[in-house]
């Protein structure tokens, strides 16, 4: 946790950012984490890993906008991406996650949700899933009560995130669950301060354990999304001495991690979605996927001082 901590405050210092932004060494690093700065990159990407028998789901990179003009830019973008995906052979093995801070949520609830609701009316004839992927925990409310609302009316078709670290989880999972919610199960990956979220990651991979068995007995097609591999591990096998058949929950990944295990998973024959991150605003992305593992950035430190 002071590792991840450390790097992700390091990451947002001007300096840094401006660096590793510009950087041609540090592209390569990148490169491994996400699958290109185009559409046509990240389709062809996300068409390859279906035709291999794995999920996909596409994250057009990009967090908080600046006015309402940026956020109705973001949706236009968004449905780019939806209708790529109504002209793929694949459609049904491909949707999309976003983030309703790209769609205008600091300009205001009603300017994001008139967005979030563009996306679904073009991704609706085409059963497009949507993912409303969870930020920080200021938005974490809003992010519970726009799904919620907009879920009404678009039963099935949109769902969102919750994360482990939260101590608000355990209730959003009985209120989202109560209401046939999908949803993914992720330990979170923003700096969060103890006033909200559990800061001992033995604590909440306890809980990921935990609760991620309660999504699996009770949840409408769990998305459990984790690199853990002895959690994984576990999961299964409660899966299994639990007979829940392995049509009804989906493993995810993100792309360029972990590829062993997504490919041992789906030969075992179970639902396998790789998260293929793609555009230009990459860095917020990258910078947590360091903060997550120190060899990450010691791979990018080995890469320059090799040059
Ligand atoms: C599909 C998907 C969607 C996500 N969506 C969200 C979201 O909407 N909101 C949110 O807050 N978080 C999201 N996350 C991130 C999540 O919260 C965690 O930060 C991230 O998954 C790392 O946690 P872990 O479960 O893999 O376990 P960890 O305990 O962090 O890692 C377990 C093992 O996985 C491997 N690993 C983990 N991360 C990396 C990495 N970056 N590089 C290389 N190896 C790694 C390592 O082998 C590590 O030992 C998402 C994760 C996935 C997989």
């Amino acid at each position: 946790m002071v590792f991840r901590t450390l790097i992700l405050k390091v990451s947002g210092l001007p300096v840094i950012r401006n660096f590793v932004r510009n950087s041609k060494l540090v592209r390569p690093v990148v490169g491994r984490f996400i699958a290109g700065e185009r559409l046509s990159q990240a389709m062809s990407t996300a068409e390859s890993l279906a035709d291999e028998g794995f999920l996909v789901s596409l994250d057009l990179l990009g967090e908080n906008v600046a006015s309402v003009e940026e956020a109705a830019l973001a949706a236009d973008a968004y449905i780019e991406v939806i209708e790529a995906i109504a002209k793929s052979h694949h459609c049904e093995k491909i949707n999309i996650s976003i983030k309703l801070t790209a769609l205008g949520l600091d300009q205001g609830d009603e300017i994001a949700e008139a967005n979030y609701r563009r996306l679904l009316e073009a991704a609706k004839p085409h059963s497009i899933f949507i993912r409303a992927d969870m930020e920080g925990s200021p938005y974490t409310e809003r992010t519970v009560e726009m799904v919620e609302k907009v879920h009404r009316d678009f039963p099935g078709l949109t769902g969102t995130v919750l994360q482990t670290y939260l101590y608000r989880t355990r209730d959003d999972l009985d209120r989202l669950v109560g209401q046939n919610i999908r949803l993914r199960w992720v330990k979170g990956a923003y700096l969060e301060p103890e006033t909200v979220a559990f800061q001992d990651k033995a604590k909440v991979d306890e809980d990921y354990l935990e609760l991620g068995k309660r999504l699996l007995v009770r949840a409408r097609y769990p998305a459990i999304a984790s690199h853990d591999e002895a959690i994984i591990t576990q999961l299964k096998e409660f899966a299994e001495s639990r007979d829940i058949p392995k049509h009804l929950f989906e493993w995810q990944m993100l792309y360029g991690i972990r590829r062993d295990l997504q490919g041992l998973l789906k030969e075992e024959g179970y639902n396998v979605r790789v998260y293929v991150p793609y555009g230009d605003a990459w860095y917020p992305y990258f910078s947590r996927r360091l903060a997550e593992r120190p060899a990450n950035v010691l791979f990018i430190l080995r890469s320059l001082f090799k040059k």
